[in-house]
């Protein structure tokens, strides 16, 4: 392949020297100013009348200085969002490698149903009777994450995976609870690589959380994981497939071995796109999951939200699901909202009304184009494609473990050591490449880890654009010449490297205008 025409060089004033890319990227970026920063008093992209002189009956409340609105004409205002909306790498520009989250592309379809009027304009105060269609979309997807996952309750009303944790894990203390085993059962375990919200979910209830460590494939260490068992474990916490990106084999024997003890199986279903349409989670004896909506059905996420997280529920903790739910009763639909029905005793509710119905409407809508046999299909390709990265990548980078993975391909730093060039390094020369980084240092029982997920949206044309980059870095950083330049990058992004440490700990939220310059001094 001929890639001259792809190397541009390009003047980079800070450094003095040329940056040439590989894929021909190049910044185009105005430096922006805030819109406050913009401001000129006086300017509108409106024209009003002067306002009439009417006596005022505000009684003293009228305002006595400027709203405090910048002045701009609607082109500035225009470009100025435009201008920002391009500094954000987005799920419409390329390639979004970034592991555990599936970002994959959303079909327009989605965004045409979720505002039609019927969905995009209702109330969740109205009448039931006037939001039939409502409840009976809420009911149709109800019906097909229970078919999906082989489980017997849903409850739709968590806003994310984790808000999901929450309610599941809630559920399981109601269970206990009802047992008269709240008291005793208090320990959570765990697995060390899995995602952040799930020892945080068990410690904001209030479990104690144990952590269960990795064996050498990457997956939970059984023994170890038997033998934490006891009459003091409330539930184990395991991802399938594993933030390593890899199906947890033992899952039947992980599911008994929990069961035999008293306790409850959370699965963290965040990564069910690998197995959507193969496996039922219900199948392999866990007793709730949650889904991420916005992560295995589209829906655009990123930037933190909107999100939607149901939860899937066995025969043994489906009592206890939190309201509301939909029941269809002759030809009506009806939104269960207090009381109990048969012998369900429902915790109680998580959100106001009834859960994100924009998702809802997005995913049912993902679910119907594709069928059935369309949601396997989106299984199989988003697997095949990361095995594609892993096996074109795997002789300059270094994958973690051994084999073929499910969604994601894990690589670890050792194909970096010794050449002065970190994963941060790598992941920030990335950019310059014009691609969002992949996840970085996750999960943490890899060391420097890098996490890519292609999802099942990428045509291979562009992951082979994407391949070669990272192939190009990744011998680039070997050659150990070039890590002053891995150490700089990134050149072409709006900003270099940030404290971002200090972002994190010392956020600047609000901006105060500049303190009143003295008037033309005497
Ligand atoms: C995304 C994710 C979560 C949390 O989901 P949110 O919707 O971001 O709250 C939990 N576990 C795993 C493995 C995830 O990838």
């Amino acid at each position: 392949m001929d890639r001259s025409q792809g190397r541009i060089a390009r003047p980079n004033a800070e450094a003095g020297a040329a940056t040439e890319t590989f894929t021909g990227n190049r910044g185009l970026q105005l430096e922006e100013k805030l819109i406050f920063e913009q401001d000129s008093p006086g300017r509108t992209g409106v024209d009003l009348p002067p306002a009439p002189k009417v006596k005022s009956r505000l009684g003293g409340l009228e305002r006595g200085s400027a709203v405090g609105l910048p002045g701009l004409s609607e082109p500035q205002v225009v470009q100025h969002y435009t201008r920002l909306s391009q500094k954000n790498y987005a799920i419409d520009s390329g390639v979004y490698p970034l592991g555990s989250c599936t970002m994959k592309h959303n079909p327009r379809l989605n965004e045409k149903m979720a505002r039609l009027p019927g969905f995009g304009d209702v109330h969740p105060l109205q009448p039931q009777s006037t939001v039939q269609g409502a409840l009976e979309l809420i009911d149709s997807l109800a019906h097909w994450l229970k078919t999906l996952t082989g489980m017997p309750a849903v409850a739709l009303s968590p806003a994310a995976g984790a808000h999901g944790e929450l309610c599941g894990m809630v559920a399981i203390r109601v269970a206990l609870e009802a047992r008269g085993e709240a008291d005793k059962r208090l320990r959570v375990l765990v697995p060390e690589s899995a995602h952040g919200t799930n020892p945080a979910t068990a410690a904001v209830l209030g479990f104690k959380v144990e952590s269960i460590p990795a064996n050498a494939e990457g997956r939970v260490d059984l023994a170890a994981m038997k033998a934490a068992l006891g009459p003091d474990v409330a539930a184990i916490m395991l991802t399938n497939p594993n933030t390593c990106g890899l199906f947890e084999r033992d899952i039947r024997e992980v599911a008994d071995a929990v069961h035999a003890a008293g306790a409850y199986f959370y699965c963290d279903g965040a990564n069910f796109n690998a197995i959507v349409g193969r496996v039922r989670p219900g199948d392999l004896g866990i007793d709730c999951m949650h889904i991420n909506l916005h992560k295995t059905f589209s829906t655009p996420h990123g930037g933190g939200g909107p999100g939607s997280g149901p939860v899937v529920l066995s025969a043994a903790l489906a009592p206890y699901a939190p309201y509301p739910w939909t029941v269809k009763e002759g030809e009506k639909f009806r939104a269960i909202e207090a009381g109990s029905v048969g012998d369900g005793k429902p915790f109680g509710r998580l959100k106001a009304f009834h859960g994100q119905m924009g998702m809802f409407v997005r995913a049912l809508s993902y679910m119907l184009s594709h069928g059935s046999d369309g949601l396997w299909q989106v299984a199989s390709d988003a697997v095949l494609n990361a095995n594609y990265v892993l096996a074109r990548l795997k002789d300059v980078m270094s994958p973690a473990f051994p084999g073929a993975c499910m969604h994601e391909a894990l690589f670890d730093d050792e194909f970096l050591k010794g050449t002065g060039v970190t994963t941060l390094d790598f992941a920030k020369a990335m950019i310059d490449e014009g691609y969002h980084p992949m996840t970085m240092y996750f999960p943490l029982v890899v060391h420097g880890a890098l996490l890519i997920e292609p999802t099942e949206t990428q045509a291979k044309a562009d992951l082979d654009q994407f391949v070669d980059a990272l192939r190009h870095l990744a011998q680039k950083a070997k050659s150990g010449t070039a890590a002053a330049e891995f150490q700089a990058a990134p050149v072409l992004a709006p900003r270099r490297r940030l404290d971002e440490t200090l972002a994190a700990r010392k956020p600047v939220l609000r901006w105060k205008p500049p303190p009143p310059t003295a008037q033309a001094a005497e």
